[in-house]
C-alpha cells in the first residue's frame, strides 16, 4: 500500500521501473491526489492496474454530507477493520478537514464519544495522511461550492489524542508539509494537554498551530472530566504551552466544550480569564455535542453569551464557535458513535 511506504522510498515499490516513476507516484500520492489508478495517466498501465486495488489503506464504508453540502463525513475501515473518521468543512475562504490519529482514544473524558469507546490502536503515518489526500482527489471531483478546491486546512480533532502517538503524528506533519505542500501555519494540532508532546511539538522546525481542550479552570473540576489532568495538571499543562509560544511565536488556543452546569459557570469564567491572559491564548467557546453515551448537556446560547461576556470584560478574546455536521454525528467529540452502535 503506497501510503504506508515513506513518500522518499517509493521506489523500492516500484522494482524494474525507471527512477523518474518513484516521482510520477509521488505526485499522484501527494501533490495531484486522484481517487483511483486509472486516472494516473502517465503510469503504464500494468502497474496502474497492479496499484488498483491496494490504493488507499482503507475503504470507505460510508460518506454522508450535511449542512447543505458543505460538511462532508466519511467513514473509512483500515485494512484490520478500524474505523477512521474524517470530516470535511467548506468554508468561503478555507476548506478543513478534520482528522482521526487514532483508533479510539484511552483518555476517556466524560463528555466524549470517542472516549467513552476506548482505544483501539494508533493510526500510522500513512493512515493520518490519506485522510488528507483522499480529502483532496475527492474534491477535485466534487468541488464544494464557494470553497477552496483542496483542503487548505487541517485540524487534528477527530478521533484520538496525537500527542499520544507522537511518532507517527510528527511524521504525518512532516509529510503534509513536505510533501503535500501544505503550510504549517494552516495546520492544529489539539491536545488535550499531553505537557510531553507539547514540549516535543515546540521543539519541532515547523509553524503549526497548537489548540489546547482545557475545558476546566481547576484542578479538581479539570479531573473530574478528563482524568489525564491528574497526571498533567493545569499548571503544568499552562507552561507547556507557554513554553510552546514562546519557542514558536504562535498563539495558542484555548478550546472549551461547554457543559451545561459543569464548567459553563461565571466562576469558572473568572478563573479562566487570568490563564488564558497568562498564555496570550484566544480562547474557542463550543457547545457540547450531546453524545449518546455522556450525561453532560450543552449549555443554552445565553449561557455562553453569558460565559463569554464575563472573560471579554476580563480582557480575554473570545470566540463562539458554531458546530458543524451534528446531524450526521459529524461533530467535534460525536465521532465513531454511530460506527459502533
Ligand atoms: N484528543 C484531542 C483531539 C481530539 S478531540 C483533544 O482532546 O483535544 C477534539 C476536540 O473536541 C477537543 O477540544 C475535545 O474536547 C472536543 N470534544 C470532545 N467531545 C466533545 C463533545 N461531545 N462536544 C463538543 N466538543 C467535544
Ligand atoms: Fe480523547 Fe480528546 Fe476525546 Fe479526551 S476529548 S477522550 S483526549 S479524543
Amino acid at each position: 500500500m503506497p501510503y504506508l511506504v515513506d513518500p522518499r522510498e517509493l521506489e523500492a515499490l516500484l522494482p524494474g521501473e525507471p527512477p523518474f516513476r518513484a516521482d510520477q507516484l509521488h505526485d499522484w500520492l501527494y501533490r495531484t491526489p486522484v481517487l483511483t489508478a486509472d486516472e494516473m495517466t502517465n503510469l503504464p498501465e500494468p502497474l496502474r492496474e497492479e496499484l488498483g486495488p491496494r490504493l488507499w489503506p482503507f475503504t470507505v464504508e460510508t460518506e454522508q454530507s450535511a449542512d447543505r453540502g458543505t460538511t462532508k463525513k466519511w467513514l473509512f475501515r483500515a485494512h484490520d477493520g478500524m474505523a477512521i473518521e474524517s470530516v470535511l468543512m467548506g468554508y468561503s475562504n478555507r476548506t478543513t478537514l478534520c482528522i482521526s490519529s487514532q483508533a479510539g482514544c484511552a483518555l476517556g473524558c466524560t463528555f466524549c464519544a470517542t472516549g467513552q469507546f476506548g482505544f483501539d490502536r494508533h493510526l500510522e503515518a500513512g493512515e493520518i495522511v490519506a485522510q488528507v489526500t483522499y480529502a483532496n482527489a475527492w474534491l477535485r471531483r466534487h468541488p464544494i461550492e464557494g470553497s477552496p478546491e483542496r483542503v487548505t486546512n487541517v485540524v487534528y480533532m477527530g478521533m484520538g489524542e496525537p500527542l499520544a502517538n507522537y511518532r507517527r503524528v510528527r511524521e504525518s506533519l512532516r509529510r503534509m508539509i513536505e510533501h503535500i505542500g501544505m503550510s504549517a501555519r494552516s495546520i492544529t494540532v489539539s491536545t488535550v494537554g499531553m505537557v510531553p508532546g507539547i514540549r516535543r511539538l515546540a521543539q519541532e522546525p515547523w509553524q503549526v498551530n497548537l489548540a489546547v481542550s482545557l475545558h476546566a479552570a481547576d484542578d479538581e473540576l479539570r479531573s473530574s472530566i478528563i482524568p489525564i489532568n491528574k497526571r498533567y495538571p493545569l499548571a503544568e499543562v499552562e507552561a507547556a504551552a507557554n513554553e510552546f509560544f514562546e519557542s514558536k511565536g504562535r498563539r495558542v488556543s484555548i478550546e472549551w466544550t461547554m457543559l451545561s452546569g459543569v464548567n459553563d459557570t461565571a466562576d469558572q469564567a473568572r478563573k479562566l480569564a487570568p490563564i488564558a491572559r497568562r498564555m496570550r491564548a484566544h480562547v474557542n467557546l463550543i457547545a457540547m455535542n450531546p453524545t449518546p453515551l455522556s450525561l453532560d448537556q450543552p449549555s443554552s446560547r445565553s449561557t455562553i453569551d453569558g460565559f463569554a461576556a464575563v472573560l471579554t470584560d476580563l480582557g480575554v478574546n473570545v470566540t463562539i464557535r458554531n458546530t458543524r455536521g451534528q446531524d450526521i454525528d459529524a461533530a467535534c467529540g460525536q465521532l465513531r458513535v454511530r460506527a459502533a452502535t
